[in-house]
């Protein structure tokens, strides 16, 4: 048997215990090294690249080698002022349990492979459940991220108002299928329409109001146009939170206008939907609970480890209808009940890992409260951004702060030029100067700078600072 394979205890604990080391190293550097540092691709590919390698490498060397380029050269998420994208700083418990769960290797197929670990999914998927407000016997299971979950409800959406059984036969006959979702939806609901075979086009994109929300009056007329032309309109899509400046689409008149149109309303909670735990935010779910599925990205606003999404049904016969298949070797012999219980039942993968213990360990280690705090305070540090910017006279902000996403961009007195080219400039400034972090989005066809606040780290001092670097950094 190869030893560094099989790795006896005691050498494990040794080389463990130098990760564990680095681990917290890491941690304890965060606030001061830069969020980024510059590179190209091949600088650190000339670092890393190599003939593959016939015999095992010290650990140690390896360590190093993660120290000085796989760390180095990183876009640290978990620095207090990456604000570009959605970037969630993770956990640090989440370190642990992921450990633990590469120790056990539990495959999430079923009941059956991993009696403990399904309990523990099923508990995590409840307890996310309640956070939302949403009905404690809805299905769900945890999937790669928010576009599988969007993907998996899509397909469940699907089965459930095509005029036939659109799994077997396919999307060739009958009338084309129709999605709605605003002009600020995710590109993940187009791409799951052209994976489902109804082509990316059939996903209408609705125009929104001052606020970016979902405009209600076009979606009538969009849906009314596309009956009137013989489709089949199926699906409305919900921004829980879009992805460019958290707009949320008001729930309670889309949760009517499905009833009314017979549609099946699909919520996109990806970014916003743990903003459901913060009181400053809470009413916005009202509605919730008529949703028919939601898309839950643990791995963004709950701080859990990235690969982990979750994908709700209200009904858990819609899922089943979609996804439930029977092999001679997955048949589940002598087995009833709840020890039958399957998850690729309820969505597209087969083999799964234990997703489940990091967030159960999260949750059960941090306490709702304290993850409630933390969302809270993100938003106050992004209201507070919105504050600091309105009493200026060289900033404005682009959108309203609704959740923790800010969209706004540099004035400077007296500047007569190209706004767009100068907040472009600054934004690459920015992110080679490594104090900062903002990414970028276009709101009503003006260039914005744009953060997301989605770290416990975040202080309101940070929202300052971010601003003297945005002034530091561009040189007019
Ligand atoms: C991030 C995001 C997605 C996609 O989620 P992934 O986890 O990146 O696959 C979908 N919808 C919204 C609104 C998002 O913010």
């Amino acid at each position: 048997m190869p030893d560094k394979l099989a790795l006896p205890p005691e050498d494990f604990s040794r080389l463990a215990q130098l990760g564990v080391d680095f681990v917290a190293e890491y941690y304890g550097s965060l606030a001061y090294q830069p969020v980024f540092v510059p590179s190209t691709a091949e600088a650190i590919r000339k670092l890393v690249e190599e003939p593959l390698p016939q015999s095992g490498a010290a650990f140690p060397e390896l360590l190093g080698v993660i120290r000085d380029v796989v760390s180095r050269y990183n876009r640290h998420s978990a620095h207090p002022r990456c604000f570009g994208y959605i970037c969630s700083p993770g956990a640090p418990i989440t370190a642990i349990s992921h450990m633990i769960a590469a120790a056990l290797n539990i495959n999430l197929t079923c009941w059956r492979s991993a009696p403990s670990g399904t309990e523990i999914e099923h508990v995590a998927v409840n307890w996310l459940k309640e956070m939302l407000g949403y009905p404690a016997d809805a299905a769900g299971l945890l999937v790669s991220g928010g576009s599988m979950a969007n993907f998996a409800a899509l397909a469940a959406a699907r089965s459930a108002k095509a005029p036939g059984n659109a799994v077997r036969d396919g999307m060739s006959a009958g009338p084309r299928m129709c999605a709605y979702v605003s002009e600020e939806g995710h590109f993940s609901i187009a791409k799951a329409a052209g994976m489902l075979g109804m082509g990316e086009q059939s996903v209408r994109q609705i125009k929104t109001d001052g606020k970016l929300r979902i405009d209600l009056a076009d979606l009538e007329s969009r849906v009314q146009q596309d009956r009137a032309a013989g489709h089949l309109p199926f699906c409305v899509v919900a921004n829980a939170g879009t992805t460019a400046t958290g707009a949320f689409d008001p729930l309670g008149d889309l949760a009517d206008f499905a009833r009314r149109h017979n549609l099946w309303l699909h919520v996109d909670a990806a970014y916003g939907g743990f903003a459901a735990l913060a009181p400053a935010a809470r009413h916005l779910f009202a509605c919730i609970a008529e949703a028919d599925s939601v898309a839950l990205d643990p791995h963004k606003w709950l701080y859990g480890p990235m690969g982990c999404g979750c994908v709700l049904y209200k009904d858990p016969e819609t899922a089943r209808a979609a996804f439930s298949h029977d092999a001679e070797y997955t048949r589940r012999i002598g087995l009833v009940r709840d020890e039958a219980f399957a998850f690729w039942d309820y969505g597209p993968e087969l083999s799964r890992p234990f997703r489940a213990l990091d967030l159960w360990l999260l949750i059960k280690y941090v306490g709702a409260a304290a993850l409630a705090e933390a969302v809270e305070s993100n938003i106050a540090c992004a209201k507070h951004l919105e504050k600091l910017v309105e009493n200026s006279d060289d900033f404005e902000m682009l959108a309203t702060v609704e959740l923790s996403i800010f969209c706004f961009r540099y004035r400077p007195r007296g500047f007569k030029g190209d706004l767009d080219a100068l907040n472009e400039q600054t934004l690459v400034r920015l992110q080679r100067d490594g104090s900062s972090y903002v990414s970028n989005a276009r709101i009503r066809g003006q260039f914005a700078l744009r953060g997301c606040v989605l770290n416990y780290r975040t202080t309101m001092d940070d929202m300052q600072t971010l601003l003297d670097d945005v002034r530091r950094v561009c040189l007019v």
